[in-house]
């Protein structure tokens, strides 16, 4: 099955609809930067022009418990799994346009086209518009999907508050959804047995290639830990510099071998990040006895990434003991890396090669709504070019005729898939 000539999907519509989402988030006039928080007006406007721009293609939009938009070309059927597509509309506060939206609008318009070019696929089509994939107002990421793969328990999702002190719950209700009804937002195993999300590259490296499209093999895992050393708070001036025992001095010495220690082992795509440091008390003249630091530690392969982390703990022992200072640690946070489905790294491999697309197989440093729905069918990932090489920062871009190589290679293995029983 090839796809269709009569299929005629607009890489301007998904740009002028970027445009419109930029504008309804009210950017900054200065920074360009979008802030699209989950739940907000600005989220929810956006959300309503989403699902008006799917009913005006023709689709049948439904809008689940935990404020998911599913804009279907048929409604779906008990037994016959639907083919999904899709990505986040919400956003970091003063964000970049394209982070999300672009993967929704791909989503939309692919599906779209699909549907208005009255061909008929056997299975039905579905594009997305994730709720709450940012950590930044609730401290967990990709919130949407997990309601939607059912891998939160809701009382825990409903007591999490963001940093103004409202919990979901509340969110919820002021976004006009019922938190009671969170826990139907999850669908049986089956509903859909494959899930393709177009994303821009939140790094350098696609754009350095010179290359428009990335297929992503493998989205890392984090491995997250609290760290204290602890030492003995001192007069900072009383207190002879023979006979201290600096937590926060132990401390910056560590930040720094961990930093080179994700140098040595970048070629193996691990990453290390001290994204946090406190000292205690925290006052210009005590020597600090006490000082917390958090490190994040990514990578494609859970061992390698684990076996990175038991150096980096190696090394705050060595001085530890050098310094005379205790240790303890906490594992906050371990998510496993996710593999891409091999179905789909090979079906957008071949539609990439089809169409003449330059790409690279490439796994991804961070998180995605793929990563959940990769628990309940196959799923795969399409990189777009990021033409300034940093993302969660107004300056992302990717240029049109980009955007036009994802969505034509999203939209044919799209039709692919939907057409296979
Ligand atoms: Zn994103």
């Amino acid at each position: 099955v090839g796809a269709q000539p009569s299929i005629i999907a607009r890489a301007e519509r998904v740009t002028n609809g970027l445009e419109h989402l930029w504008q309804l988030a009210g950017a900054d006039a200065r920074t360009r930067g979008v802030s699209r928080f989950a739940f907000t007006s600005q989220d929810m406007a956006a959300r309503r022009w989403f699902q008006n721009e799917a009913e005006a293609g023709g689709l049948f939009t439904e809008i689940d418990p935990f404020g998911n938009i599913l804009a279907w070309t048929e409604p779906p059927v008990d037994g016959c799994p639907a083919v999904a597509a899709g990505s986040h509309l919400d956003s970091i506060p003063n964000g970049g346009n394209y982070d999300g939206a672009l993967g929704a609008l791909c989503a939309l318009e692919a599906v779209r086209s699909i549907h208005e070019s009255g061909l008929r696929q056997r299975r039905p089509l579905v594009a997305i518009g994730f709720a709450a994939e940012e950590s930044i107002r609730y401290g967990i990421g990709c919130l949407g999907s997990a309601a939607l793969v059912g891998t939160l328990e809701p009382d825990e999702l409903l007591a999490l508050t963001d940093g103004e002190g409202i919990t979901l719950r509340q969110a919820l209700l002021g976004a006009g959804l019922l938190p009671e009804n969170v826990a139907r937002a999850r669908r049986a195993p089956g509903w859909a047995n494959a899930f393709l999300e177009v994303h821009i590259d939140q790094g350098p490296e696609l754009n350095e290639m010179g290359l428009p499209l990335g297929v992503v093999t493998a989205i890392a895992g984090p491995v997250r830990h609290w760290v204290t050393f602890l030492g003995e708070a001192m007069h900072s001036g009383a207190a002879p510099m023979r006979s201290r025992h600096d937590a926060l001095a132990g401390a910056a010495e560590w930040v720094v071998k961990i930093e080179s220690l994700g140098q040595a082992f970048a070629p193996h795509r691990v990453v290390t990040t001290v994204g946090n440091v406190e000292a205690h008390p925290g006052l210009m003249t005590v020597v600090p006895g006490k000082a917390r630091v958090a490190v994040d530690v990514r990578g494609p392969d859970r061992t390698q990434t684990w076996a990175v982390w038991d150096m980096i703990w190696t090394e705050a022992q060595e001085i530890g003991r050098r310094r005379g200072l205790a240790l303890s640690k906490q594992l906050v946070f371990e998510l496993e890396p996710v593999r891409a489905s091999t179905v789909m790294i090979d079906l957008l491999s071949n539609q990439c090669r089809e169409l003449r697309i330059p790409f690279q197989e490439m796994p991804s440093g961070s998180g995605h709504d793929a990563m959940n729905l990769a628990r309940q069918m196959d799923a795969g990932m399409l990189f777009v070019r990021n033409r300034s090489g940093v993302s969660h920062n107004p300056l992302e871009y990717s240029a049109p005729e980009d955007i036009d190589a994802a969505l034509q290679v999203l939209t044919r293995a799209l039709w692919q898939l939907a057409s296979v029983v």
